[in-house]
């Protein structure tokens, strides 16, 4: 017989390797997988030592089978659905519309720069073209400039949610601290493969964020020439173009362990490399002092300033004229510039800007606060006024959104602790609240009778807030409100308000739940549905059932479930003798399905 391996030396016959003539080889279903073979190995020594003794490979397995015959032991994901892109700008500025207040021109900007760095890739995609690139062209890398908590960041993250990329962010002055830049902005680009889940194939298609670029501007015309900067730029150059960065970093703990296990899951080693050459980097900062070289290129006069203009106002005006010679002259390397065709900049936020951030249904901050005291209970609502003394402290801050974080954590803390012991469900913030924390707090501890004022006035609030999530939903022109099924019926604005309400849900979460309640009542009209009777329910049906306020799936198939059983009978008895083929339901069957049906048979019979 034929020596085949090791294991049949010892005398173990399996019973495919036995009859196999030297060179042959086994087709790879034949072959016995790793437990199997475990298994087989266990019980022949078990047989001849007794059950005392188990193999146990937990060992890294050499290349798995599925490997040696060619196959993929994991399988690529399946085509990265960015090549499926459709977004067109105006669609994305649409979007950016619903949750950013100001910063029109960088709205308008990314979303473009943005939605044709995709459209390319899709194009290219669709030609076979995405290894293919001409030696000059320049990815729509894009620098941001503007103070901090202006919409920077958030920009970005919008885009990446509403486009389903990958993002990361990371930090500049990090890169200039450990001096290792190359190895930094690698693990960016293998954060990146992380947040993908993964999927190499969509990282590389992912947005990586680098902020405080500013900081690595090594100018000559200021006193210190910063060589170490420069480097910090140049490191920054390939990534930025195109490189291929390896998974696995060489010599780190971690990543070897990651790569042991890596090995013994997937059967293989871990050779992976990701291309940076589709990843869009975005750099942002605030550029302190580049207005000032702006204005000695520009002059005063040729950007012709009003004497109403504030200087806040002129540093903003001098450096949306900036250029890349004014980069270059802020410490740049022309190289670095060129990589970064595009700019965009923000403007500071002002305290009016501020409140009206507050105001935006879809406001995080607020939504937040609302789902932290919800967390207890509590239902939480603004006074006008409250927000607008919240912007008017937050404004002194100096960090632009942000300080309306730390000054509504702030005053809310006290009542955040003590609220949660007490039968307290609404609770209104006050002006006084925002000024006076501690004293409206003992205030509403001593008098019982105020948690009453709080639920009357909590109610005139919700209704007020309601209109104008109404009024917000109206004039929102993001795809999901373009559907039929919710543009068609004014009326569907207002549960849209109300799920808004009851949930805490950002406008275009509480569409789609909209949308997806719809689509369970589709479900059920086609299980319901039958060769001989067709079943509808008509929109008064479904804003019925909209309105109960359904949380899921399992409570839309209830109640259509419901009025379909009670009106079954009386159907078939109007199909047999009447040959009625089609029940429409409308929002009287939802409330009252026996008198609905009691209603139909009788008129169906007196016809
Ligand atoms: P930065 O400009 O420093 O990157 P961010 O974009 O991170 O600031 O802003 C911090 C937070 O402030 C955001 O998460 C967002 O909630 C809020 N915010 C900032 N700017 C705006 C804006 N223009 N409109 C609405 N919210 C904003």
């Amino acid at each position: 017989m034929a020596r085949h391996s090791s294991v049949s030396d010892h005398g173990i016959s399996h019973p495919g390797l036995a009859n196999l003539p030297a060179g042959d080889h086994l087709p790879s279903s034949a072959l016995p997988s790793r437990r199997e073979l475990e298994k087989e190995i266990s019980k022949y020594l078990a047989d001849k030592y007794g059950e005392q003794i188990k193999v146990m490979s937990d060992f890294p397995a050499a290349e798995s089978e599925a490997d040696k015959s060619g196959e993929k032991v994991a399988p690529p994901s399946a085509t990265p659905e960015i090549f499926n892109f459709q977004l067109k700008p105006e669609e994305l500025v649409a979007y950016l519309d619903e949750y950013v207040i100001r910063q029109d021109r960088a709205k308008a900007v990314l979303a473009t720069k943005i939605c044709t760095h995709f459209n390319r890739i899709r194009y290219a995609a669709e030609k076979g073209w995405l290894d293919r690139r001409s030696p000059g062209q320049v990815k729509s890398n894009v620098l941001l400039i503007g103070p901090t908590g202006v919409g920077k960041t958030f920009l970005i993250k919008l885009i990446a949610r509403r486009l389903g990329v990958p993002f990361v962010k990371g930090d500049a002055t990090k890169f200039s601290e450990t001096g290792y830049v190359g190895r930094d902005v690698e693990d960016l680009v293998r954060d990146l493969v992380k947040e993908a889940g993964g999927a190499i194939d969509r990282a590389e298609f992912g947005i990586i964020y680098v902020d405080e670029i500013d900081k690595i501007a090594g100018s000559e015309d200021r006193l210190t020439h910063d060589v170490s900067r420069t480097g910090v730029q140049r490191a920054l150059l390939k990534p930025m173009e195109e490189t291929e960065v390896e998974l696995k970093v060489p010599n780190d703990p971690i990543s070897q362990l990651e790569a042991i296990e890596y090995y013994r899951t997937h059967g293989k080693r871990e050779g992976r490399m990701v291309n940076t050459r589709n990843i869009l980097f975005i750099m942002s900062g605030a550029f302190t002092g580049m207005d000032e070289i702006v204005q000695k290129r520009v002059g005063r006069q040729s950007i012709g300033f009003e004497s109403t203009v504030t200087s806040k106002n002129k540093t903003t005006l001098y450096l949306k004229q900036a250029k890349a010679e004014d980069l270059i002259r802020y410490g740049f390397e022309s190289e670095f510039v060129g990589r970064l065709p595009v700019i965009s900049v923000l403007d500071e936020l002002s305290e009016e800007d501020l409140y009206r951030i507050m105001c935006n249904p879809n406001n995080s901050v607020v939504l937040g606060k609302k789902q932290d005291f919800r967390a207890y209970g509590i239902k939480l609502i603004f006074e006008d006024d409250a927000l607008r003394e919240i912007a008017a402290r937050a404004v002194q801050e100096k960090t632009g959104a942000r300080g309306l974080v730390s000054v509504m954590e702030r005053f809310l803390l006290p009542f955040e602790k003590k609220l949660p012991s007490l039968d307290l469900d609404c609770l209104v913030v006050s002006k006084a609240m925002v000024v006076e924390p501690e004293a409206e707090l003992a205030g509403l501890l001593a008098d019982p009778a105020r948690a009453e004022f709080h639920r009357r006035r909590f109610e005139v609030l919700e209704g007020e807030e309601q209109d104008q999530i109404v009024e917000f939903l109206r004039n929102s022109r993001a795809d999901c409100f373009l559907r039929e099924e919710i543009a068609g019926s004014p009326n569907r604005l207002r549960l849209m308000a109300r799920i808004c309400q009851a949930d805490n849900l950002e406008s275009n979460e509480a569409c789609l739940a909209m949308v997806e309640i719809l689509g369970y009542i589709r479900e059920c009209e086609a299980e319901f549905s039958s060769e001989d009777l067709r079943v509808e329910f008509d929109q008064t049906a479904e804003d019925e059932i909209l309105a109960s306020l359904p949380a899921g799936r399992t409570e839309v198939v209830a109640i259509c479930e419901k009025v379909f059983r009670i009106c079954e009978p009386g159907l078939r008895l109007m199909g047999g003798k009447k040959g009625i083929r089609e029940a429409v339901f409308t929002a009287e069957a939802i409330i009252d399905p026996e008198k609905f049906i009691n209603k139909l048979v009788q008129t169906s019979f007196i016809v």
